[in-house]
């Protein structure tokens, strides 16, 4: 579990309301909004000016007179390295202040050995930016499909593969960066409540759906100014006593049903020219009958999960991250039905929602960790 303190201090609320507006604003909105003196509001202004944090210019408007000086969030003012962990690769993406991609890049894992190809991989993308970025460079962020404990002084690759949590210190002091480590679904549930209209939500649920299936709950308290999110791993929720052998030595679980791999693998039995997940949602696949009755038995399997999560918490929203969100146009009608029939939920049809970050939600944020980490 991540538990933050929000700094509460003028400075840092000023911030955020900058970087929620990022355009047009003037010091008597952020005065009047955040009920802080002129003067005061000035005086961090003058401060985030100087270290290139916003930028200023003359509101443009009709009349005589002053006018009075606007402000701008600079996008640009500083970077970050997301990095995004799974058994067969490591994507790494370059991002500015607000998440957007600026570059990235696929390592294909060479080894088993995490730490190696890690650092490796690592050392290759930060020599492909330029010094000017690099300077810039706030952090790097590492998703990884496993739980990062702290107690257990562990970080989670896969039910197989552990590396002690130490090695997060080697890569600082070799990078002389920051550097943090978080599960996949905490990182997607940073990027939701960050930079999409899910910030209003002062609680969520986000389920990731990849290689691996992992859930977090999202609490912000604002009475508190804490934030705080915790991940589950249900990868391995068992949905069918007797059901497919997963790689934990179970049957049954929930990830040998819906993780991505499966429906990968289950289109290619029938259509063996399908290379990637993305080909599958080619009209000429998941359109014929036995397309569809195979997407039709996944939606099914991920109904089944998704109705036990809404049981166990009531979810105020869930947002559905990874790849299946990118084709929700396909999907989600047919999910929606096969949750809500009959149903005996306290909420209704609209608890459930996709990620507008598609596959991206974890990766992004990844990146945003250690800008939020340092600044809010
Ligand atoms: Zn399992």
């Amino acid at each position: 579990m991540y538990q933050k303190k929000v700094k509460e201090s003028n400075k840092n609320n000023i911030f955020k309301y900058i970087f929620e507006k990022r355009k047009s604003f003037v010091i008597n909105d952020i005065a009047e909004n955040l009920n802080i003196t002129f003067p005061t509001v000035k005086k961090i202004i003058n401060s985030f000016l100087k270290q290139n944090i916003i930028f200023e210019r003359q509101k443009v408007g009709f009349g005589v007179g002053r006018k009075a000086m606007e402000y701008e969030l600079n996008e640009e003012f500083c970077y970050s390295i997301g990095i995004l962990a799974s058994s067969t690769k490591l994507k790494f993406i370059l991002t500015n202040a607000i998440g957007k991609i600026l570059k990235q890049q696929i390592y294909e894992l060479k080894s088993n050995n995490c730490k190696a190809e890690i650092l490796n991989s690592t050392k290759d993308f930060l020599n492909t930016i330029s010094p000017e970025v690099r300077k810039k460079l706030i952090g790097i962020g590492i998703s990884v499909p496993g739980i990062v404990s702290e107690e257990g002084n562990f970080i989670e690759f896969s039910s197989k593969e552990k590396i002690v949590l130490s090695f997060i210190e080697e890569l600082k002091n070799l990078f002389h960066i920051p550097v943090l480590i978080e599960n996949e679904s905490n990182l997607a549930a940073i990027a939701e409540a960050f930079l999409t209209r899910n910030s209003i939500y002062s609680t969520f649920t986000i389920l990731t759906i990849n290689e691996y299936v992992g859930i977090s709950n999202f609490h912000q308290d604002s009475l508190n100014n804490t934030l705080f999110f915790k991940a589950g791993r249900l990868h391995h929720m068992v949905i069918e006593s007797n059901g497919k052998l997963c790689e934990c030595g179970t049957h049954g679980c929930w990830g040998t049903y819906v993780s991505d791999k499966v429906l990968l693998n289950d289109f290619q039995k029938y259509f063996p020219s399908i290379k990637t997940y993305n080909e599958i949602f080619d009209l000429k696949y998941h359109e014929t009958n036995i397309g569809a009755s195979l997407i039709d038995n996944y939606l099914e399997h991920l109904a089944i999960g998704i109705k036990n999560i809404l049981f166990f918490s009531n979810p105020e929203k869930l947002i559905i991250s990874g790849n299946i969100s990118i084709y929700k146009e396909y999907i989600a009608d047919k999910l929606i039905e096969k949750i809500y029939k009959n149903h005996i939920f306290y909420r209704g049809k609209e608890t459930i929602v996709f990620s507008s970050l598609n596959e991206n939600g974890s990766i992004i944020g990844a990146a945003m960790f250690p800008i939020l980490d340092k600044i809010i």
